[in-house]
């Protein structure tokens, strides 16, 4: 029994440390020095190459290291009945709601209007505004999405959520599903994405959809890049209606010199730094999915292979 591990290159030793704490036995092998495929029962792994996974007769889980299974189920050889567990990991869910509680202050509080105002040496007074006046709108509620939304909603913003299944969670205004939105987009300032990519999330945020808010709404997109149809969001940028955008994921990434969004006045670009998976905090998660593999159990946070998340 053997794990296979793929990460990025700059914690292994790190990932090394806090797997063997919880598991001082663990046989971990380092893609791509793997030894015998066959010694391999379970993978952890970051954006393995497709085709990878059928090498291993003896799988019996995919633990992915980061939360999004986007790439891992486009894989056309992923060996469909091993089962899959994306990451929870209290750090990244906690960096994630940090970056959306910034993009929504930025906004609501107009520090990008103050920003302009400083370049000038313009001293324009003007009162703050009630964070209940300010209505946001976060298409995801799941981990993610949950979290950021009691989080801006205990500082007191007018918070709704829109999801594929219906929710009632205390003080946020639910939506769901295609009938849910047009009325969520309707109520919507400042419109937070959060979503994992999937066949019915792919091309979502288009010119159809981006019509459908208010004049003058702030977007901010930290789910994938894929979800948004680039060229209508710059074009309703263009046309005011999209009145500014934050953005941490594109559709090709790293994000080419010659992008638009890179100098668009309205635009703030970050790298695809909106979270990121912490060893030891994660690693609670990832030992026990490596125990209820070895002993045949559901795995957490397991993801459903037909829905795609
Ligand atoms: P979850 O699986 O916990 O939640 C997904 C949410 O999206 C659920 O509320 C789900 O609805 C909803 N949803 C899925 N499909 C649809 C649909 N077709 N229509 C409406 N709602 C839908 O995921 P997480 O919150 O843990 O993560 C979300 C995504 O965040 C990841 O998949 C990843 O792509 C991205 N991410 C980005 C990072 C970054 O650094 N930028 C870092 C980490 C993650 P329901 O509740 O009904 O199931």
């Amino acid at each position: 029994m053997a794990l296979l591990f793929k990460g990025l290159s700059d914690n292994v030793e790190e990932w090394r440390r806090e797997l063997t704490r919880r598991i001082p036995d663990l046989d971990m092998r380092i893609w791509p020095d793997v030894g015998d495929p066959a010694d391999i029962d379970v993978a952890f792994t970051w954006q393995a190459p497709h085709g990878e996974f059928k090498r291993y007769p003896n799988l019996r889980a995919i633990l992915n290291l980061g939360v999004g299974v986007d790439t891992l189920l486009t894989d056309p050889d992923l060996p469909r009945h091993v089962p899959v567990a994306r990451m929870v990991d209290p750090s990244l869910t906690r960096q994630m709601t940090t970056y959306l509680l910034h993009a929504v202050i930025h906004y609501h509080r107009r520090f990008d209007h103050f920003a302009a105002l400083q370049r000038e040496a313009s001293w324009k007074y003007e009162r703050g505004r009630n964070n209940g006046a300010c209505r946001v709108g976060i298409m995801g509620m799941g981990v993610l999405g949950g979290d950021a939304a009691q989080a801006l909603r205990g500082l007191g913003f007018a918070v709704a959520g829109w999801s594929r299944t219906a929710k009632s969670i205390a003080g946020i205004e639910g939506f769901h599903g295609a009938d849910g939105l047009t009325p969520f987009l309707a109520r919507t300032d400042i419109l937070c994405c959060i979503l994992p990519l999937t066949a019915g999330t792919r091309g979502i945020i288009n010119a159809d959809l981006l019509r459908r808010l208010p004049r003058g709404t702030r977007f901010v997109n930290i789910s994938r890049g894929a979800v948004v149809i680039e060229p209508d969001l710059l074009a309703a940028l263009d046309l005011g209606h999209i009145g500014a955008a934050m953005l941490d994921v594109f559709t090709k990434e790293p994000l080419p010199a010659d992008s638009p969004f890179w100098r668009h006045p309205r635009v703030v670009v970050t790298p695809h730094v909106a979270g990121n998976t912490t060893p030891a905090t994660a690693a609670d998660q990832v030992a026990e999915n490596i125990r209820r593999a070895r002993a045949g159990q559901r795995l957490l946070n397991q993801v459903d292979l037909d829905v795609g998340y």
